[in-house]
């Protein structure tokens, strides 16, 4: 049996590189196993063991350095001796995420893995959907079509964000993204059953309708804050992210403590980010970023946030994370920075953590928003 899907094209180009790979995606997460292919696992004496319940679900063992205890040679042990349809979900479909919009589905990948970063930033491949079919969909698929829309009709409005990006090569990416927060506000006030007219119409006035910007200069360390709370709350101890932690932190002069949770800044710090800032290189992959965003997260449907206004506020926020962690190193780390990122804030499972932040810093106003994003007239 085959299922017809929509599948990006650096879907089609994505192959996993195994031990090659500079940050595996077996270490740290928790891969988890539905009951059908968990219960293979438990029949087989040699695989038996390599499985727990967590939290009520099966997944993955890991080892002493939080590996998978199935990785072998860097490569994984149970594809190999059993083939790929043995694997639960998470395995068989990283970094290739699934997700419905009525009875269509729709393949993309994740900027998580290392190596689908690197293809899109070799632009070898983007997010241009082609019609295919494959074997196997995830057991859970969620559908993000809303009530008032046709399939046809959300793909439409979909395309509009992307085409907007995509043919604006006259704008950068900071006045792109504020072009889609503008029209993010406004529709949250407009019914969904509008949005097919009203989409192309907002995309082409924005840029004449975006509010003042309010920027504070605090904004890159509470930036940084922002990304040391989420770090500690899914605890994720990954040495690539703390690698480019440490990067910014010495590039900016300032000491943080991750266990307390604190950032001292020196009497230079500021000063540091401005100049960093302008002098930043990295407008391409923070273009090729945006696209992704937009494209990966189905926008205006799917990823985290209740209203799409809080959708667009936390792409912006992992937009600037990025933007700032990209302008502390060098171009040839731009894979390593856009990936490990992404690996912490493209994986958390609930919105609470960061609308809890963004209320706290006022970055739920939009015009916080905007300045956050805009940020440069430090
Ligand atoms: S992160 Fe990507 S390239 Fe690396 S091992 Fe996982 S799927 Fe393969």
């Amino acid at each position: 049996m085959t299922y017809k899907i929509k599948q990006s094209k650096i879907v089609t180009s994505f192959k996993c590189i195994g031990a090659e790979c500079s940050n595996n995606c077996c270490q740290n997460w928790q891969m988890q196993l539905d009951v059908t292919r968990a219960n293979n696992y438990l029949k087989d004496p040699l695989l038996s063991d390599s499985i727990t319940k967590k939290d009520n679900q099966y997944v993955m063992k890991h080892d002493a350095n939080n590996y998978c205890v199935k990785l072998e040679s860097g490569r994984c042990g149970v594809h190999a001796k059993y083939g790929e349809n043995f694997l639960g979900d998470a395995c068989y479909f990283y970094p290739r995420i699934v997700r419905k919009l009525g009875n269509q589905n729709i393949m993309s990948a994740t900027l998580s893995c290392p190596e689908v970063t690197r293809i899109l930033l070799e632009n070898e491949a983007g997010y241009e959907l082609e019609d295919t079919d494959i074997a196997r969909i995830p057991i859970v698929c969620k559908d993000y079509l809303p009530a008032e829309l046709t399939e046809d009709a959300a793909l439409l409005i979909h395309n509009y964000f992307i085409e907007h990006i995509l043919q604006s090569q006259d704008k950068d990416s900071v006045s792109l993204l504020s072009e889609i927060i503008t029209v993010s506000k406004s529709l949250d006030s407009i019914a969904k059953s509008s949005w097919i007219d009203a989409v192309p119409f907002l995309l082409e006035t924005a840029s004449t309708r975006i509010i003042p910007a309010k920027i504070e200069a605090n904004d890159p360390f509470n930036i940084i804050n922002a990304l040391m709370l989420v770090i500690h709350s899914s605890k994720l101890n990954n040495n690539i992210l703390n690698e480019v932690l440490a990067t910014i932190a010495e590039s900016l002069e300032i000491t943080i403590d991750q266990k307390n949770l604190t950032i001292q800044y020196g009497p230079n710090s500021i000063e540091l980010y401005g100049k960093l800032m302008n002098d930043s290189l990295g407008e391409g992959a923070l273009r090729k970023y945006l696209y992704a965003q937009i494209a990966s997260n189905l926008f205006p449907f799917a990823g985290l946030g209740a209203s799409l206004y809080n959708k667009i506020s936390i792409i912006s926020l992992k937009f600037v994370t990025i933007r700032l962690a990209l302008a502390c190193h060098n171009k040839s780390d731009e894979v390593k920075v856009i990936h490990s990122i992404s690996r912490l804030y493209d994986h958390l499972q609930s919105d609470e953590l960061l609308t809890s932040i963004f209320n706290d810093l006022n970055w739920a106003n939009e015009s916080r928003l905007l300045g956050l994003v805009r940020a440069l007239a430090i």
